[in-house]
């Protein structure tokens, strides 16, 4: 498979594009605003931006990370999630190429960087983006243009969703539906042997940070970390080594 640097450039630029309106869907999604109107305005004075504050990256390096008729600091999230997206956009073009694969890694993947860091801030996983991502393993499936047949598609929804359900039961609540809803999506997109693999992953992760963060004293035995991003990290990297992990982790395929 060919791929270009020149692409990967300009895939790159189209991400930081996606990741600037990611931010806008980070702050109004949760608070139930409309993500389209109106245009993006400063949270502290209210001024609308103008379009040369709207760049991606070049703005928030220009404006040092300050309002421009306010002054007042602007989250680094803004830059980070800018970057992140770009640097995202560019790494999912570079492992699929100009394929229908990409079309739908691009479509599962993008969305699940607002869901990270709505979820790190308000402890909820969107409806829209977990049941959209569901919906989409199953469509895309169908249109065959996912890695997943259509019946371990579906086989891979109940294992998965079925799997973190059950731990939601159990734990009473440790778990939030969100995750269970997220994981039906893995599973809906990967089939239940990637799926179960990237489940495993995420707990893995999650725990490891767990203790990390315990022993640097960050974080107490009680205190709530929330599960969707160690999911988002574990999908990504399943998008792209799903197949040797799971071969690894399940010991046949
Ligand atoms: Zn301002």
């Amino acid at each position: 498979m060919k791929v270009s640097w020149i692409n990967a450039t300009a895939f790159f630029v189209l991400g930081t594009i996606v990741g600037s309106f990611f931010n806008v869907v980070i702050h109004r999604l949760p608070q139930g605003e409309s993500i389209i109107s109106p245009r993006s305005y400063c949270p502290k004075c209210r001024n609308r931006l103008k379009w040369y504050h709207n760049i991606p990256i070049i703005s928030y390096i220009a404006l040092r990370g300050r309002c421009a008729f306010c002054s007042e600091p602007i989250s680094p999230r803004y830059l980070t999630v800018e970057l992140l997206t770009g640097i995202a956009t560019a790494a999912i073009y570079l492992h699929f190429g100009l394929s229908p694969q990409l079309i739908w890694a691009l479509v599962l993947l993008l969305p699940l960087i607002p869901a990270a860091f709505i979820d790190l801030k308000h402890y909820i996983l969107p409806d829209s983006i977990t049941i959209g991502c569901t919906l989409w393993g199953i469509a895309s499936a169908a249109l065959s243009i996912s890695p997943t047949p259509i019946k371990d598609a579906f086989l891979g929804l109940l294992v998965c969703g079925g799997i973190f359900f059950l731990i939601a039961v159990l734990s009473k609540g440790g778990m939030g539906l969100g995750d269970v809803k997220l994981a039906a999506a893995i599973g809906a997109n990967f089939g239940w042997k990637i799926g179960v693999t990237s489940l495993f992953l995420s707990v893995l992760l999650g725990a490891v940070t767990g203790i990390v963060l315990m022993l640097l004293r960050k974080k107490g035995r009680k205190d709530k970390i929330p599960f969707g991003p160690f999911m988002i990290v574990s999908i990504y990297i399943c998008a792209f080594f799903g197949r040797e992990l799971a071969r690894w982790y399940l010991g046949s395929w």
